[in-house]
């Protein structure tokens, strides 16, 4: 029997996993979880001598419904761009180690699930037939990492949208360089937050959405958590040294809650971990849930850590299904009230139930701590991996090893590198794409438009 998932607010009848990934998002607004987690104690130990992609493989097999084959190849392919053979190395850094999430061809953690969706979407629409347009709307990030993992695939194109000439030129040209067919760049006279209005108005039009077979990719997705939870174990197997019931700790620079989640989740199923340190930029409303069980929106101020800027974390309604005990009657008050009021109120757990322990670091110390790691010990951080390590050394338990998440390589944040440091790191990657030939569609902030251009290049057969 393989797995099935349901939706965080009860309204759907469980579904299987390639539904789930085409899915998205419930149709009853939740977001989708297996019915059961795994427990992987009694695994543990064997998987502890795996190879990154080899360990993939035993973690994913336990939440899919494809043949152990074909899983195998899409793992093969999923990670064949990434240019560390360990795909995920620790490398220790002072007392603690650092994972490097940022060896895949757009240098951020979001290349380790966007690369194995492209081949996994690929698979799935070769198995049920037709096909999938994605639509997206980025300020950066997201959308460079979606569209190299959803290039040149069979049965999909990708449409991305950007505020134009909003986003830093190295974020542009990492996208609008990307030349394959199925790649549309869209530059929209506008900014971001119109980017999104378009996105959703368009979603919103349930006719088009379907004769189009329109989809995202956005963080929400189930198979972008699943191949996250792949990186905490195979840190915890290195960071143990040898000694499996060894706990472990791990700091996560967090916006959405994606990342984190894969780490609470990997908690849930039996990996021994001590502490998840979330940490936050100055965008804190994740920490002070944490330190004060309110859940509540402010203004989203911009810092060096942009993609970490965020105001509600779409992820977070997968910890507050455990939190209040898997009860979708809960949460779905919850996130009424939420909509209602723009905040949320839960008791505290008791001392000593809750993993996740959470702090903020501000620019003054992000970029302090960029400049000490450089000075004291040669290894140059970016600065969405100095906030988690900036929190780590406040939230660290002493005596168990620690393991801080490095989500982005520093030449993709060249300016915070330089106003700690003084000087401009470089990546071949980056630096080839100065010459680089683009191409981009320019379109006014008109729904219309977008819709008429969607239209015309998705050619319905
Ligand atoms: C997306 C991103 C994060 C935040 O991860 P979440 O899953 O959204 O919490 C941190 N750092 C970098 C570089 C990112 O791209």
């Amino acid at each position: 029997m393989s797995m099935k998932y349901i939706s965080t607010r009860g309204g759907m009848d469980p579904i299987g996993f390639q539904e789930a990934v085409l899915t998205g998002l419930a149709p009853d607004g939740g977001l989708l979880l297996p019915q059961e987690l795994p427990e992987t104690s009694g695994h543990l130990k064997d998987w502890s001598q795996l190879s990154y992609k080899e360990l993939a493989f035993e973690i994913l097999r336990l939440f899919v419904d494809i043949p152990d084959g074909d899983l195998q190849n899409l793992i093969e392919q999923g990670y064949k761009k990434f240019r560390h053979n360990e795909i995920a190395p620790l490398v220790k850094v002072d007392d603690f180690y650092v994972q490097e999430l940022f060896h895949g061809p757009t240098l951020a953690f979001k290349d380790i699930a966007l690369q194995l969706l492209g081949p996994l979407f690929s698979y799935i629409l070769e198995q049920r037939g037709g096909e999938l347009n994605v639509l997206g709307a980025t300020s950066g990030d997201t959308g460079s990492a979606a569209i190299h993992g959803l290039r040149g695939r069979k049965h999909i194109k990708i449409f991305v949208m950007h505020p134009r000439g909003r986003v830093s030129p190295l974020q542009e040209k990492q996208m609008t360089s990307v030349l394959d067919e199925n790649v549309f760049n869209l530059a929209i006279e506008g900014n971001f937050d119109d980017c999104q209005n378009i996105m959703k108005s368009i979603f919103g039009r349930s006719e088009f959405k379907k004769s189009y077979s329109l989809g995202s990719v956005n963080s929400v997705n189930w198979a972008r958590v699943l191949a996250q939870m792949v990186y905490y174990f195979y840190a915890t197997f290195r960071a143990q040294g040898g000694d499996i019931e060894q706990k472990v700790q791990f700091s996560v620079p967090t916006g959405n809650f994606g990342d984190i989640l894969a780490g609470y989740l990997a908690t849930r199923m039996g990996l021994p971990i001590e502490q998840l340190i979330l940490a936050t930029n100055e965008n804190d409303i994740l920490s002070r849930f944490f330190n004060s069980n309110e859940y509540s929106t402010r203004q989203v101020v911009s810092t060096l850590s942009p993609s970490m800027d965020i105001q509600v974390a779409s992820n977070f309604e997968r910890y507050l299904y455990y939190r209040v005990g898997s009860d979708p009657h809960k949460i779905r008050s919850l996130m009424e009230d939420f909509s209602k009021r723009s905040r949320i109120d839960i008791a505290p757990l008791a001392p000593g139930e809750e993993v996740i322990s959470a702090a903020n670091s501000n620019t003054t110390q992000t970029l302090e701590t960029i400049r000490k790691y450089k000075t004291n010990h040669a290894y140059l951080l970016d600065p969405h991996s100095a906030v988690g390590v900036h929190v780590a050394e406040r939230k660290r338990i002493a005596g168990i090893p620690l393991v801080c998440l490095a989500t982005a390589h520093p030449a993709k944040f060249s300016q915070a590198i330089i106003q700690a440091t003084g000087e401009e790191p470089h990546h071949p990657i980056l630096d080839a794409l100065k010459d680089a030939p683009t191409r981009c569609e320019n379109l006014p902030n008109d729904e219309v438009a977008v819709r008429q251009y969607l239209q015309e290049n998705i050619k319905l057969t």
